[in-house]
């Protein structure tokens, strides 16, 4: 199959295309770089079947793209809070007008089209785990607003191309994904630790530390996007691991791995930082048969191993 992945070179993206590859696909990568990283892609360029394009899709012209594509994967946005806050203009134009784009190209090619969503638009959620028909709370002109709108609108108009023009559209609600190539200075959390553990920096905490996320390894998300396209369930499916920890846990299983015993550092919480994150992930087992096989542990060695070596 040709697929297009926008965002390939992205953390996730650069792991899709892997996927992708290997079961023997001609991947077009298509990424301007500015959070992704030629690095996460360099092993896969002098591949026959791998393209790799160096530009924005909001300039790009889709019409110089020499070949028909079967599925369409968007995944291009910058996606940590630290980054999205930095490009918040950008963050909002490529979930946009790049969402657009690349409906427009799935309807001409006859495509079916994958949108990575977020669990971010759950907002700060009132309901604990979070399920596909949770309609969220969500501050519309908040620091996270660029990302939360940004993508809540990529799912409107997605839907909208769905019901209208009968595209094969699929959504997925990625919930906080984690493993090797995320970079150790995107702000997220498990980059941060990595980070600070490797220097034997105290270990930073924001507010007190007891809000919770679920964490899921990268190749079970990939396993999980993999299948979705081939559903023919359009409505958005939430793709996360359902094991909840605080941050002070994941803090403390840091520590137990690396044998450190790093100190906490409590800093200032982050303006409208979600209490709890934690997916509901009954309708993924029953659409797709998935389920997560890595738990937090496993998962936590195997990235902190590749940024040793690395
Ligand atoms: N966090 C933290 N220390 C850090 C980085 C993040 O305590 O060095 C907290 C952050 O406030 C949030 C959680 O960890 O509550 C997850 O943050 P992250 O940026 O990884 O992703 P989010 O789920 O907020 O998008």
């Amino acid at each position: 199959m040709n697929v297009l992945i926008t965002g390939g070179a992205g953390f996730i993206g650069s792991h899709l295309c892997d996927a992708l590859i290997n079961r023997g696909d001609k991947v077009f990568c298509l990424d301007n770089l500015i959070t992704g990283s030629r690095k996460n892609i360099e092993h896969l360029l002098g591949n026959d079947s791998f393209y790799f394009i160096e530009a924005d899709l909001i300039d790009f012209d889709m019409t110089k793209i020499p070949f028909n594509f079967e599925i369409i994967f968007h995944l291009a946005s910058p996606a940590s809070p630290k980054d999205y806050v930095r490009f918040p203009i950008e963050t909002l134009r490529v979930n946009s007008i790049g969402t657009e784009k690349c409906l427009n190209l799935a309807l001409k090619m006859n495509a079916k089209f994958l949108f990575t969503s977020t669990s971010e638009v759950y907002g700060d959620p009132l309901v604990n785990p979070q399920k596909e028909d949770y309609w969220g709370n969500v501050n519309p002109i908040g620091p996270r607003s660029m990302y939360d709108e940004g993508k809540r609108y990529a799912e409107a108009l997605i839907m909208a191309y769905h019901r209208v023009h009968k595209i094969k559209t699929y959504i997925a609600r990625i919930f906080n994904t984690y493993g090797p190539r995320m970079r150790l200075d995107d702000g997220r959390v498990i980059p941060n630790f990595v980070s600070q553990a490797i220097h034997k920096r105290p270990l930073t905490i924001y507010g007190d530390g007891k809000q919770t996320r679920s964490f899921c390894y990268i190749d079970d998300l990939i396993k999980g996007l993999l299948l979705i396209v081939e559903t023919d369930y359009h409505m958005p499916v939430n793709i996360g691991n359902p094991s909840e920890f605080t941050i002070i846990e994941l803090a403390e299983l840091v520590n137990k791995i690396t044998g450190l015993e790093l100190p906490f550092e409590f800093k200032e919480a982050l303006p409208d930082d979600p209490r709890q994150r934690r997916p509901d992930i009954e309708l993924a087992k029953k659409i797709l048969g998935w389920t997560p096989s890595v738990n937090l542990e496993d998962g936590l060695r195997k990235t902190i191993t590749f940024y040793l070596r690395d």
